[in-house]
This record gives structure tokens, sequence and C-alpha cells, in this order.
């Protein structure tokens, strides 16, 4: 997920399982599959990755689960690291494997005490944005906590430019794999809630695009000119937007 909700970007939007079909792994920069047994000196840092765009089928596949095996192996370590650098880079608050090109059940998040510093603390309390340290998800599931359905506009890495108002659970729990491979439970609210949601979307195959509602859907430039200092009330009823 993108950052500009996020706050010291001038406007909202950046980046914020199932058994399925094994798709076998394709590291970005390569034009043929990895074979299973791939020498390990061919995926040595660094890894360059590069964030594909809405339309590309690996954002709509359902991204297949993790071995413990392949977590501890240099493959996916180096793979999280080089997802570090790119999610910072962008920058983004969250970033899910598929979002590189590879469908995999494995996104990383971090919202970092500089995004939020130039933030208006009104902005911060009314999303309950707090800082996350970084950290990996894998093989998520994620249960709603309640059916409290909170609206903030979003914006997706792979959705570069456009910004939508997107209703979220605001609480989750989420159970996974850290990147050690050791179980863990997220109990998660407000905004890392959503990022949470958006990148596990993510591993099915989902967009925030599909939870939008649709009428609120803005370019950034737009987004700042006509929505930005509007309270999602007054939005909803100049869009006429029913009921959640
Ligand atoms: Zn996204």
């Amino acid at each position: 997920m993108s950052t500009r909700d996020t706050a010291a970007k001038n406007w909202d939007d950046r980046e914020i399982g199932v058994r399925p079909e094994i798709p076998r792994n394709r590291l970005p920069n390569q034009k043929k599959q990895i074979p299973k047994a791939r020498p390990r000196a061919e995926i040595e840092p660094p890894l360059k990755l590069e964030i594909v765009q809405a339309g590309n089928s690996v954002l709509r596949q359902l991204a297949r689960p993790l071995s413990l095996a392949e977590i501890a192996g240099k493959e996916i370590q180096n793979l999280i690291e080089a997802m570090r650098a790119c999610m910072r880079e962008a920058p983004g608050v969250g970033l899910a494997a598929p979002q590189v090109g590879l469908p995999l059940q494995l996104a990383v998040i971090e919202d970092r005490e500089e995004y939020l510093k130039d933030a208006a603390t009104e902005y911060l309390r009314e999303r309950e944005r707090r800082p996350v340290p970084f950290h990996a998800i894998i093989n998520p599931a994620l249960t709603e906590m309640d059916d409290d359905k909170v609206e903030f506009f979003e914006g997706c890495l792979s959705l570069t430019g456009f910004s939508a108002l997107v209703p979220r659970a605001r609480r989750v729990r989420v159970e996974c794999l850290d990147e050690q491979g050791r179980k863990k439970t997220i109990e998660a609210s407000g905004w890392y809630a959503r990022i949470l949601q958006h990148e596990i979307d993510h591993l099915h195959g989902g967009l925030y695009i599909d939870r939008m509602h649709t009428r609120t859907f803005t370019s950034a430039g737009n987004w700042t000119e006509f929505w930005k200092s509007k309270p999602i009330s007054e939005i909803r009823k100049t869009l006429d937007i029913g009921s959640v």
C-alpha cells in the first residue's frame, strides 16, 4: 500500500489462503522459470525488484503458500530484503510478492515514523495511524474482528496515480508465519489493520478497486484538488454514495 494517504506526502494514496495450484517460482529479472534446485549463487543480492502495474495477470492470481524450508532458504530471505528496499524506495507502507511479479504468500509491511512526522494530529487520530516496525507476513489467514467498517482513501503501488474511498474492517486478527517461519498472531486496528487487509487481498488476487466505492475513484491531482480537505461524510453525500 502506498504511503500517500499516508502522510508526509502531499496527497493521499500510495501503497497500503486455499491451496492454489503451485505456480513455479520466477524471480523478476529472470526470463526463464527457476528450477527448484537453483544454485544459490544465481540468486544472491542485490536483487532489484520492479513493481508491476494493474493489468499484469500476476496481480489477479491466487498466490501459493511457502514451505518452512523455502522460508529458511537464502532465496526467500534475499527476496524479503529486496522487498524491504523496494517498499522503502517507492515509498510504501506495504508490498506483496505478487506486486513484484511473484505469486507467493508473502508481504512486507512497515509504517515508518518519518512518514507520520508531518501529518496533522487529527489526521493520524481519525485513521488510528501509528508507526509499525518492519516485518514480513507469510501464508496469512485474516479474520475480521468486528463488523465496524471504516472508510478512508487509500492507494496502491500497483495503481500509481489513483486513489479511492475503501471500506475496511477496523480491527483484524492475522494468523501467519514471520520471516523466520515462526507462527505469529497479529491483532491490529486502525491503519495497520487496513494495511494488512490491503496486502492480504493482493495474495488472493485482489486489488482495492474491487472493494472501493467506485464513484470515489480519483486521480491523485483531483484528490488533492477536490476531496482531500473534505470530511468523509461530506464526500459520501456529494457523490451520492449509499449506506455501507
Ligand atoms: Zn497494493
